[in-house]
């Protein structure tokens, strides 16, 4: 093992390392002007002409930071810079550029140019890593133009195939695979198969408890599990005048109850059980009729596939004594359902130890929404960071974040990916790091 003088420095200097703040800054509202709407959003689709010159513009800033770009069948690009054991599997960062039609400036785009100004970090401190260090860009994340949402890094997990992602067609019926070459880039590597050591996704945290709490970090543990459910009651249609309440059977006052027993349920799975009910057809639906059919659904989630599955047990116990007491009959069908991801322990403890070393306030938490990372993490060890949005609002124009959380997210990005890079030299040209460690 080669122990020189070189690397000592490097392990003593390497923790006083930070990302530029106003550069990090610079680099998003850059990217933003390409598809800016006139609210200050940004409305950039899937492999989109204007994808193509988000694409452009960040693959050009990659190759200047010195990183070797290649992109997959998918149109995935993985930028890498080369670490002192070539044979070494990256540790990778990432995340998406395309955008919601009126989406933000940060959803997806900051977690890419976070791991660009980890590169640019990197170099100014004339760091090398042990192993590679890189940078994903994954195709079509937000699943507006194309359906399946995830889809880049849905294929590279082999979540389905390519040919299934290529096939599929816009609202005006071009392919996701014409759309791809239009564009320049659909590109010759393997979809998957790419040895990777870790994975972590920085992304603002489209909610508000961040916010809320004073928090600067989310150190995110793993993603909701979800079940979804249809559920009919069926009473009897009656006249709202003749008929006396004792005599009546009422489907409206089932999917009353439920709609309470379903909050009630998710309260008791607190903090991070979560249930809704958000569709309802009321039948006939006339003010002078006891409606005799509700049609509903019951959107359920919680981290933990055993408390989901408690959730379920005790959904159906509600159904069964509310159709019990008021004489309806209740047809409750799951439809759906995703089992919980639980991110790496390993890559967890990365994001915990670099939040704490650089005293930022934080809490643990699970990402609500669906990342990129949840199908990587399928793949290889991963885990996410998130960092506070203004009014936990996202997929909006108006979506918004400070560049200090923004930072604080790049800095958490950065001492995470070197504690699993290792850090095998620090050589700044003149000894000195070249970056102001208050900044
Ligand atoms: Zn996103």
């Amino acid at each position: 093992m080669n122990t020189t003088s070189q690397t000592s420095f490097g392990r003593s200097a390497a923790p006083t390392i930070r990302v530029d703040r106003a550069r990090l800054w610079q680099s998003l509202m850059r990217l933003a002007e390409i598809g800016a709407t006139p609210k200050g959003g940004v409305r950039r689709l899937a492999l989109t002409e204007l994808d193509g010159k988000g694409r452009d513009l960040v693959v050009r800033w990659l190759r200047e930071a010195n990183a070797s770009v290649e992109v997959d069948g998918a149109g995935n690009i993985f930028a890498t810079r080369a670490g002192r054991d070539a044979g070494s599997a990256v540790v990778l960062t990432g995340s998406h550029i395309d955008t919601q039609p009126s989406g933000g400036r940060f959803d997806g785009n900051y977690g890419v140019l976070a791991g660009l100004e980890v590169l640019r970090t990197l170099n100014d401190a004339g760091v090398v890593t042990d192993k590679p260090v890189g940078v994903a860009i994954w195709t079509n994340e937000e699943g507006s133009r194309f359906v399946p949402v995830m889809g880049g890094s849905g294929a590279f997990a082999g979540v389905f195939t390519l040919e299934h992602l290529l096939a599929q067609r816009d609202v005006d019926g071009v392919t996701f695979g014409d759309a791809l070459r239009r564009i320049g880039y659909a590109g010759s590597a393997q979809v998957g198969g790419r040895a990777l050591d870790a994975y972590f996704e920085a992304h603002i945290e489209q909610g508000p408890i961040l916010e809320r709490e004073e928090k600067v970090i989310g150190v995110v543990n793993g993603a909701l599990g979800l079940r979804w459910y249809d559920c009919v009651w069926t009473g009897q249609d009656a006249h709202a005048g003749p008929t006396p309440m004792e005599a009546r059977r009422d489907a409206l006052r089932g999917a009353a109850r439920m709609v309470e027993a379903v909050n009630a349920l998710a309260l008791r799975h607190a903090p991070d059980g979560r249930a809704t009910v958000g569709f309802m057809q009321v039948g006939p639906n006339s003010r002078n009729v006891v409606p005799g059919l509700v049609r509903m659904t019951v959107d359920m989630r919680n981290p933990d596939d055993g408390d989901l599955a408690a959730m379920d047990h005790e959904l159906r116990g509600a159904a069964e004594a509310i159709a019990r007491e008021l004489h309806l009959d209740c047809d409750l069908k799951q439809v759906d359902h995703f089992p919980a991801s639980r991110f790496d322990p390993s890559c967890i403890s990365a994001v915990r130890a670099a939040t704490q070393a650089l005293g930022y306030p934080h809490r643990e938490m699970v990402s609500g929404a669906g990342h990129d990372a949840i199908y990587v993490a399928r793949v290889a060890p991963t885990s996410m960071i998130f960092v506070p949005c203004k009014d936990g609002i996202s997929h909006n124009e108006i979506e918004d974040a400070s560049p200090e959380h923004l930072e604080a997210g790049a800095n958490v990005l950065l001492h995470a990916m070197l504690a699993r890079a290792g850090i095998g030299s620090v050589s700044a040209a003149d000894g000195q790091p070249s970056f102001n460690p208050e900044r």
